[in-house]
């Protein structure tokens, strides 16, 4: 069986009634760069750049950063990697309070965090904005800014994101001035209201670890309610169609990022759905194109507008089985 998935390494990502489908990697240092290409990513699709915080304690320098990013995107040769701007201040091990100081948190998912706490430590920010800037001349980079819930914070990036470009310029250092600027899509209101991310941004990209966990209200990281914790649950199917059919309406590019678009048990769901690109963890992609290749997007639709009517995860789940089968 892995021998078999290694064929489809180099095989197009297509389905059967031939919508192509990109398959991005998730990545979170730069030395996971091999494993995305070996796996047959397309680009990156999340580089989750807070992990550079991980095993030291103080902030990365923008030389450092620069570095990092420009390792990145070399190694890509010529795909696109989407760079998340740091999501500190939560869960992940990453020693933040040596940038946070004395403003961590009692309730930290729903505090300074992810973008909330880049806005606040402006220094800070404009440093990574300024290394991710840099390295956007040796390829093609994106922006991703995690966490955003309102139309203010977004104006509020879009100008700091301004601002590093102005210095650069004042350098005279060269940078892609088209760079384009996304959102993640990971709190309810965002994919509820997100008419107002489409208006502002280049793309969305669904952080479906976070959604389901502030749309069920179940801590992600608390196993005496993992139980509860599922992807299933109708509400959070509506959002993911709500955001993923919003977006297709306006020819906006909409990814899922969260774990969810590397269980191939799913692709089918979020093929009829609409979506047309998924990032996921570089050992989980020629699985789910696997299951891509053997599916049929305009039969898939209808049946899964029909699962969208149903009450209980669990059918839900016997429903996807048999469509699976
Ligand atoms: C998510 O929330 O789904 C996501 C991809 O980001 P993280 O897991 O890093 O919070
Ligand atoms: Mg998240």
């Amino acid at each position: 069986e892995r021998t078999k998935l290694r064929r489809l390494k180099t095989a197009k990502s297509s389905t059967l009634d031939g919508v192509d489908i990109a398959l991005h990697a998730n990545i979170e240092l730069p030395g996971d760069v091999a494993n995305a290409l070996d796996g047959g990513a397309e680009g990156v699709g999340l580089f989750r750049s807070e992990f550079l915080f991980l095993d030291r304690g103080d902030m990365p320098t923008e030389d450092e950063q620069f570095e990092a990013y420009r390792t990145v995107v070399k190694g890509m040769i010529g795909r696109p990697v989407t760079i998340r701007t740091f999501d500190l201040g939560y869960d992940k091990d990453l020693h933040p309070e040596k940038v946070a100081g004395e403003r961590m948190q009692s309730n930290p998912a729903l505090g300074l965090r992810a973008i909330r706490l880049s806005l606040a430590e402006s220094k800070m920010f404009q440093t990574q904005l300024r290394a991710i800037l840099r390295a956007s001349q040796f390829g093609k980079i994106k922006l991703l800014i995690p966490m955003l819930s309102q139309a203010h914070e977004i104006d509020q990036t879009l100008a700091a994101i301004e601002r590093a470009k102005a210095t650069l310029r004042g350098e005279n250092c060269p940078f892609d001035e088209a760079i384009e600027v996304g959102a993640m899509i990971e709190i309810p209101a965002a994919a509820l209201a997100v008419g107002l991310f489409l208006r502002r941004l280049h793309f969305l990209s669904i952080g479906t670890n976070d959604l389901i966990q502030y749309t069920l209200a179940i801590d992600r990281s608390d196993e005496q309610v993992a139980h509860l914790y599922d992807p299933l649950h109708p509400a959070v199917l509506m959002l993911l169609a709500h955001t993923i059919a919003s977006a297709e309406k306006v020819h906006i590019p909409v990814s899922i990022c969260g774990e969810l678009a590397g269980d191939p048990q799913l692709t089918r769901l979020l093929l009829g759905m609409g979506l047309r690109q998924f990032s996921m963890h570089p050992a989980q992609i020629l699985s789910v194109k696997q299951r891509i290749m053997q599916s049929n997007c305009a039969e898939l639709a209808p049946i899964v507008r029909r699962l969208l009517r149903y009450e209980e995860p669990g059918k839900i789940r016997e429903q996807l089985d048999k469509l699976n089968a």
